[in-house]
């Protein structure tokens, strides 16, 4: 096989060890990405408690406000009652009296609706935070884990980085240039197999003249189809047979 070839096969190999080392980061740091969203998410909806809590107080504070007028009111009327002469003025006042209760007793009954939301929403908001205390020590370890777990794969990557670095110099400009366009328009994969005369990057049937010149690997051969650096691949036995 021609030396670039294999080369470059080489090189192939150490990039796809790299990209799964760069993979492998990306879903950690996913795994601590969506800790800290559940987090996030779960405070937006403690404070969402606090502002229901808030609107809650205020309109209980109205109500209030309301019943100690009304309360005022029986009380206005009663001292009117020791004075008034005639039946219409004390029938009036009666009803003063009777309708103002009736504003006492619906007020107490909202205040008492307010309270067991207030409540309803205390309890929400404290089993929220419950579980933002758990997911946070949970966050804590994974942060220290992932950390750990990146140095070690970047201390593996730099090995890797080396070897690559000591080969890359070894392959002609404009075949490099060609793998690294390759490399990023294919997923990463730039140099792949042709076997049984179909390419393995794309699945694509090879001519039979080029996949003999594939075979032989005199020359630099790419996929009619997918444009890959093609190399040859022992065929293998179809298992349907
Ligand atoms: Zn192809």
């Amino acid at each position: 096989m021609n030396e670039e070839i294999s080369k470059l096969i080489h090189l192939q190999s150490i990039d796809s060890e790299i990209d799964g080392f760069d993979k492998e980061i990306e879903d950690k740091q996913q795994e601590v990405a969506e800790m800290e969203q559940s987090i996030s998410n779960k405070e937006n909806s403690i404070g969402q408690c606090q502002e229901k809590t808030d609107a809650l107080d205020q309109q209980n504070s109205g109500i209030e406000e309301s019943l100690t007028d009304a309360k005022a009111r029986i009380k206005d009327s009663q001292n009117k009652m020791m004075k008034v002469q005639t039946s219409r003025e004390h029938q009036a006042l009666l009803k003063e009296i009777e309708d103002n209760k009736k504003l006492i007793k619906n007020n107490e009954d909202q205040l008492i609706a307010i309270m067991e939301q207030v409540e309803e929403l205390k309890k929400e908001a404290e089993e929220l935070e419950n579980l933002c205390k758990g997911e946070k020590k949970l966050l804590t370890d994974a942060v220290k884990k992932v950390e750990n777990a990146v140095k070690k794969i970047n201390s593996r990557k730099k090995t890797v980085l080396k070897k690559r670095n000591s080969l890359a110099p070894d392959l002609r400009p404009a075949t490099m240039k060609r793998y690294d366009i390759l490399r990023s328009k294919r997923n990463g994969s730039a140099v792949v197999g042709a076997k049984n005369g179909v390419c393995q990057g794309c699945f694509m049937t090879i001519p039979p003249q080029q996949f003999n010149e594939v075979r032989k690997g005199d020359k630099l051969n790419f996929c009619p189809t997918c444009q890959r650096i093609l190399y040859f691949e022992e065929e293998t036995e179809t298992s349907d047979a």
